[in-house]
């Protein structure tokens, strides 16, 4: 059974221009008319389009998003980054945090923490990225991983009705591979049950597009999907939607 409620979430890294708005005009007429599904789109542009995006999604029902943060709540001498009050003072309402892109760019457990706490304080909402190595998961290592990053990233944290957790094994970030359904089930049970965060909504991200969609979509306990390649082309990216209600 799919779930109501159902969060897609578009990543676009540092992909798109100024001419990419106007892919947005059939996500934001579809969002309206499919509206009684009850699902969430968010999309995460690049920094340089947050502003137009905001003017574009105003009257719209799609959230906004950055992909990254300072761990500095407000402002400070930290060179090319931006803060978290900055992002919420234009119209952004949700954070990507922890995502393996930038883990791999030394983003520490520690780093990530301090960014989930300055966002939460500005009124951010978190998309908190985790996930195991291709190399971790053949030792059998996925649930100690996957247990660390949730400790280590919400140490402190109470409130966590703001977050979102996605599961993203770096194995099938672009990719093209995805995991096994069983598979998947299995950490996604495990990242709810395991780590008492039951609130916690858990979506899943690497390597989806239409054609396998299909694969996963019916795990009960799933929340939605973090889309990363797929999101930039608006077609796609609304077949993922139709795909999972149909
Ligand atoms: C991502 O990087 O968050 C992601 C899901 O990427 P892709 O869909 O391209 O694998």
């Amino acid at each position: 059974m799919t779930n109501n409620n159902m969060y897609f979430i578009a990543n676009w890294k540092m992909f798109g221009d100024v001419k990419s708005l106007n892919s947005l005009n059939k996500v934001i007429k579809f969002s309206k008319i499919y509206q009684k599904n009850k699902f969430k789109l968010i999309y995460c542009p690049p920094y340089t389009l947050l502003s137009l995006f905001s003017k574009k999604l105003k009257n719209s029902n799609i959230g906004l998003g950055a992909q990254n943060c300072h761990q500095e709540e407000t402002s400070g001498p930290f060179t090319g980054s931006i803060s978290p009050k900055m992002l919420k003072k234009i119209g952004v309402q949700y954070v990507i945090i922890g995502h393996s892109e930038n883990r791999a760019t030394g983003e520490t457990d520690l780093i990530i923490n301090k960014k989930i706490k300055s966002s939460i304080k500005c009124g951010l909402k978190i998309i908190f990225c985790i996930g195991e190595t291709l190399l971790q998961r053949k030792k059998k290592q996925t649930h100690r991983i996957l247990n660390n990053q949730i400790i280590k990233g919400l140490k402190g944290i109470n409130k966590t009705n703001n977050i979102l957790i996605a599961y993203e094994p770096i194995w099938s970030i672009g990719t093209g591979i995805i995991p096994e359904k069983k598979d998947l089930e299995k950490n996604i049970n495990f990242i709810k049950k395991k780590i008492k965060l039951k609130k916690l909504k858990v979506l899943y991200g690497g390597s989806i597009n239409p054609k396998n969609i299909n694969n996963i979509n019916q795990i009960s306990e799933l929340n939605g999907f973090l889309v990363g390649g797929a999101s930039q082309d608006p077609k796609k990216f609304i077949d993922i939607v139709k795909k999972t209600f149909k």
